[in-house]
């Protein structure tokens, strides 16, 4: 190498530079000023990987004072480590080896103070006049804050604020790497959790004490969850956990899924003490197990929401595993709640009335039942649909418009001197409907606008699951019961209903299922049951009525266990208005 062109000096550089800018001395020092008066880092090094010049703000990451102090030293003398000092060096002896450049390098540069910054870096093979490379030049500029800054979008695009989890962003990630592998050999499994009483909570007792639970919840399921788990918080009340490699046997994995489930299901189901309030959530669990190798895991993903919500269906605190005739019921649901939402605008509905009597075999009164029938679908019972009208919320509208069509059916009934002033009118109310708290003033707004005596309207109540939501409920049947109207717990004698608000309420009417007026032949405990029931009804003073009654034999046996009043096949069924004005009402057609 000869010395002039290995000559690799500021004053080389600046050499350089003369001959371009012609006729200024002191070049030299006018590089340096514009060296280090730039903010990007600047250095030089020859062959040997000697620095032989630089900036100052690279001296200053290196350690130095000035760019003098590193003058002549290698990366091993300067601030860094070992290992970093080796890298750099590396990267300089393929520059140079190859000749190329190397550009936008992003690489940490840990600094003699201990931190990590980030650079990106420009490397450039240093040649002479002959071509030959003769050193290598870098410049970086410090890029740490922006890749900061780019980690925190990151880690907040793809975690949960409130709790901390990863989110649904994230699952997909995962998910679409899992995919990507080829390495994964095990069945897994993937959880769809969803708490079931969390909307009442939330809208009872607030978005604070929400906001509390579903910490603890992620808490609670982190907690039971097996190692090596991911727990990820989709949004609002739902959450899942994804066991990639569980087990050798997709029945193994199965088991293995369900037992977590279960632990799930077993951790939520404890109330969450948030002072002063015992809250019971509880949640439903639905599970895919993952196959091995298996493309489209997102359709993985619809499966266990899918199992979840068949899990809700079943009843609550319980867990299912995705099988293909559940994707079925699921479309068919699917296809309902379409119609359903189109229905509600359209005159779909209508109410049909049931008579009832009492044991002397006269017409005391009446239940209004709704039927839907869909052009397409057919009718369909409300049995099927009332449940997914209480899911989506269009149980509000629908219900509005049944007690708005029963109460305009009683009052023309009665402006025509239909009905005795004693006939009732008993409507169904879904407990859903009281947790619109616009509910009980509609009612009464309704009755006055259609001049009705709410001591001629029944609200037959069927009790749900929703123990932590007692006092509310309470609260709207005591405000039903205050206004006049009269309350009746239907389904009674089937377990769902508790016994708890039967003396806190001011109730009227029990009424015993058909399930067990049904067997009351059959074997003596069912007698039993309606027996009891008639009991418990006359210790709280409140009236007895039986549905369902299909046989002379059912009626003898509730009359002669005292049951007064009566309803169901053997009197007749649920008919439209006009016909039951002539059959029941005496009215000429
Ligand atoms: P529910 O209130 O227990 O109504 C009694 C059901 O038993 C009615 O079925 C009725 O048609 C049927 N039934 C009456 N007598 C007999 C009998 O002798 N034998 C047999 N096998 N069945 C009898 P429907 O109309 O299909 O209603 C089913 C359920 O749908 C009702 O049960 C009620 O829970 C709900 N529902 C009906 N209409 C409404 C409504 O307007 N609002 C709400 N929220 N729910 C409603
Ligand atoms: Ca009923
Ligand atoms: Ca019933």
């Amino acid at each position: 190498m000869d010395g002039k062109s290995n000559d690799m000096s500021a004053d080389y550089i600046a050499g350089k530079l003369q001959t371009e800018i012609a006729g200024r001395a002191d070049i030299s020092d006018m590089f340096q000023l514009i060296l280090d008066s730039i903010p990007v880092r600047v250095f030089w090094k020859d062959l040997n990987f000697v620095y032989q010049g630089s900036n100052r703000l690279f001296a200053n990451d290196a350690g130095f004072e000035s760019s003098q102090d590193l003058m002549g030293l290698t990366d091993f003398e300067l601030g860094w480590s070992k290992e970093q000092a080796e890298a750099f060096v590396a990267d300089d002896a393929e520059v140079m080896r190859t000749g190329e450049a190397k550009i936008g390098i992003e690489e940490p540069q840990n600094h003699p103070d201990g931190k990590t910054h980030w650079l990106e870096t420009n490397k450039i093979p240093l040649k002479d006049s002959q071509g030959t490379v003769i050193g290598v030049l870098g410049t970086y500029t410090d890029i740490t804050e922006r890749i900061e800054y780019q980690r925190q979008i990151d880690y907040l695009a793809n975690h949960d604020e409130l709790t901390g989890l990863p989110n649904r962003r994230k699952l997909r990630s995962e998910i679409f790497e899992y995919e990507a592998s080829t390495t994964h050999s095990h069945w897994g499994g993937l959880l769809f959790v969803d708490l079931d009483q969390f909307k009442a909570v939330n809208d009872t007792l607030g978005h604070a004490v929400g906001d509390q639970i579903l910490c603890e919840v992620s808490d609670r399921i982190a907690g039971v969850a097996l190692n090596d788990d991911s727990v990820y918080r989709l949004g609002g009340d739902e959450f899942a956990v994804l066991m990639p490699q569980l087990a050798d046997t997709q029945e193994e994995a199965a088991i293995k899924s369900s037992t977590c489930a279960q632990q799930i299901i077993r951790c939520l189901a404890e109330p969450f003490e948030i002072y002063p309030h015992y809250i019971y959530v509880g949640a439903s669990v639905g599970i895919s197990v993952l196959e091995p190798g298996s493309r489209y895991f997102l359709n993985k993903f619809r499966e266990a929401e899918i199992a979840m919500y068949a899990a809700k269906e079943s009843g609550q605190n319980l867990f299912r595993v995705y099988d293909e005739s559940m994707q079925a019921e699921a479309n068919r649901k699917h296809e309902f709640q379409n119609k359903l939402r189109q229905s509600t605008s359209q005159s779909s509905f209508r109410l049909i009335y049931q008579p009832q009597f009492n044991c002397h075999g006269t017409l005391t009164g009446c239940e209004a039942l709704l039927r839907w029938s869909d052009p397409d679908l057919g009718e369909v019972s409300p049995a099927e649909f009332i449940p997914l009208a209480e899911q989506t919320g269009m149980i509000h509208k629908i219900g509005d418009w049944v007690i708005q069509t029963a109460f305009r059916q009683m009052a023309r009934w009665r402006t025509s001197g239909l009905i005795s002033p004693d006939f009732h009118m008993a409507i169904n109310v879904s407990s859903v409907q009281f947790r619109d708290e616009r509910f009980v003033p509609r009612l009464i707004a309704l009755a006055a606008n259609e001049n009705i005596n709410a001591a001629n309207i029944e609200i037959e109540i069927t009790e749900t699951h929703a123990i932590d939501q007692e006092a509310e409920l309470l609260s709207v049947l005591e405000k039903i019961s205050d206004a006049g109207f009269r309350l009746v717990i239907d389904d009674f004698g089937t377990g769902y209903s508790s016994l708890a608000y039967l003396a806190r309420v001011e109730l009227n009417k029990l009424k015993i299922d058909k399930s067990i007026v049904s067997r009351i032949n059959e074997n003596i405990r069912h007698a039993g049951i309606a027996q009891s029931i008639i009991q418990i009804a006359d210790n709280l003073d409140v009236t007895v009525v039986a549905e369902g009654v299909e046989t002379p034999e059912e009626r003898n046996s509730l009359v002669s266990l005292g049951c007064e009043f009566f309803q169901g096949y053997l009197y007749g069924r649920g008919i439209p208005a006009s016909e039951f004005e002539a059959s029941h009402l005496g009215a000429q057609n």
